[in-house]
């Protein structure tokens, strides 16, 4: 089914293609004609399914007919959990308006840099703006923009919006915007809280789900390794050279480790970097872009990295210490095999872990083998199953799905004495 099919108008499907998008991908297929059409929208999609076009070129078309040539006006509003995804979502926004014949003005804000040119960049309004949430609300605070023309509002990643604490900020924006929009609401995964969210702010929503079926993910190659949590280093650097890898994301599970791994790895003669929320917004922004540019063919990170970024052709993904989650390690592994590319994950199991592996993979109703490497066989052997409060090695805590009250208090504490790499790496703008 083409692009056009689905009522969008032919300069978008002209900016579609020029994206290289050629035919929607399942969520797109069933979004765009219920956003078109102005019903609330609830999308439950994979990493990866193509879900920022498939609000984006509804939006842009639905802003073109209502443009009134006035003084611009917010009345679309995309609200992101991390700085990276507002650049990333933006990006997708304003390549697709460039094609449009009313030029449309979108503002991506954010925290964690300048206001300053933010509130420049509002100046002479915006037609869309794409923000986290807390910068959003100082910048109403500075009278930099007003939210009372909004008539559509995306919210994007939902559950990582309240996982990284953004309940009440959202609260307080929705507060700010007309009772009448339209809502669009995506989230991976629908746990309590998102649901209620989503229960209290859509009105009788169109759900756009894209079913779990083999042939419609993409296709990643899942791998488990059993080694010693003191080889995980070593192997990493035999894996990234016997397989000629080209650009690898290894996941660790603090600030500190992703700077000790990348260093040691830099220092064996691969080019890695580290990159965590610990480091400043210019500096993340740069090691992103020269990660995309091949400039660094490792890139050790914690879970920051785990949602939104898309990098294209990352053809592996290695979870050096495990995810806390399940819902974690489907973001992790998401990184790679993105828009039908193939892709391969691999996770090192150290004995302590292998408890801790063991509930992922029953979640994901997955049971890999555990590999042996030659030369990097485990002399560590297994242990029984583990206890729910310790962070041994090679785990980034042993969790259920979200952090408990302990975690956060926890993770508040440590970022209360600036503490880096304790308490999960959120990054928060
Ligand atoms: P998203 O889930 O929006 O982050 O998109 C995931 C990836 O799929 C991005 O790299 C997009 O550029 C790509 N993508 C989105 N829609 C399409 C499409 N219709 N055809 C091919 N690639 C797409």
């Amino acid at each position: 089914m083409p692009f056009a099919s689905l009522g969008l108008s032919p300069a978008l499907v002209h900016a579609a293609h020029q994206l290289g998008f050629s035919v929607p991908t399942p969520i797109q297929a069933a979004a765009i004609p219920a956003v078109l059409q102005g019903s609330d929208v609830l999308g439950a999609a994979q990493t990866g399914s193509g879900k920022t076009a498939a609000f984006a070129l509804p939006l842009l078309q639905q802003l073109q007919l209502s443009a009134t040539g006035g003084p611009r006006r917010v009345r679309a509003l995309v609200l992101v959990p991390t700085r990276e995804l507002a650049a990333q979502v933006g990006e997708v926004l304003r390549s697709l308006a460039q094609h449009l014949q009313q030029p449309l003005k979108v503002a991506i804000v954010f925290g964690g840099v300048s206001i300053n040119p933010q509130m420049i960049g509002l100046r002479g309004g915006a037609d869309i703006v794409v923000a986290t949430p807390g910068r959003l609300l100082d910048l109403v605070e500075h009278n930099a923009l007003r939210l009372s023309a909004v008539a559509h509002l995306v919210l994007d990643e939902a559950d990582r919006l309240l996982d990284l604490g953004f309940a009440d900020e959202l609260q307080r924006v929705l507060a700010l915007l007309p009772a009448q929009r339209q809502n669009l609401f995506f989230s991976a995964t629908f746990p309590d809280a998102v649901q209620a969210l989503a229960d209290g702010l859509l009105k009788s929503p169109v759900r756009v789900e894209v079913p779990h079926t083999p042939g419609s993910e993409p296709a990643i190659e899942q791998r488990a390794i059993a080694v010693d949590a003191s080889r995980r280093t070593q192997l990493l650097r035999h894996l990234v050279k016997q397989h000629e890898w080209s650009r690898v994301l290894v996941f660790v599970a603090t600030q500190y480790a992703a700077e000790h791994v990348a260093e040691k790895l830099y220092k064996a003669g691969i080019y890695a970097s580290p990159f965590h929320g610990g480091l400043s917004q210019g500096a993340r922004n740069q090691v992103l872009q020269e990660f995309k540019d091949e400039r660094w063919q490792v890139v050790v990170t914690t879970d920051l990295a785990a949602r939104g970024i898309d990098i294209a052709q990352l053809p592996a993904v290695v979870n050096y210490d495990l995810p806390r989650s399940a819902v974690d390690y489907v973001h992790r592994i998401g990184r790679t095999g993105r828009a039908g590319e193939s892709g391969v994950a691999v996770s090192f199991v150290t004995a302590d872990a292998e408890a801790h592996f063991r509930l992922i993979e029953k979640r994901q109703h997955l049971s890999l083998p555990r590999e042996h490497i030659a030369g990097f066989e485990p002399s560590e052997a297994a242990q029984g199953p583990v206890p729910d409060v310790q962070s041994p090695a090679g785990t980034g805590g042993i969790k259920g799905k979200r952090p408990s009250k302990k975690d956060k208090l926890r993770a508040a504490a440590a970022a209360s004495t600036g503490s880096p790499g304790a308490g999960p790496d959120t990054g928060k703008a």
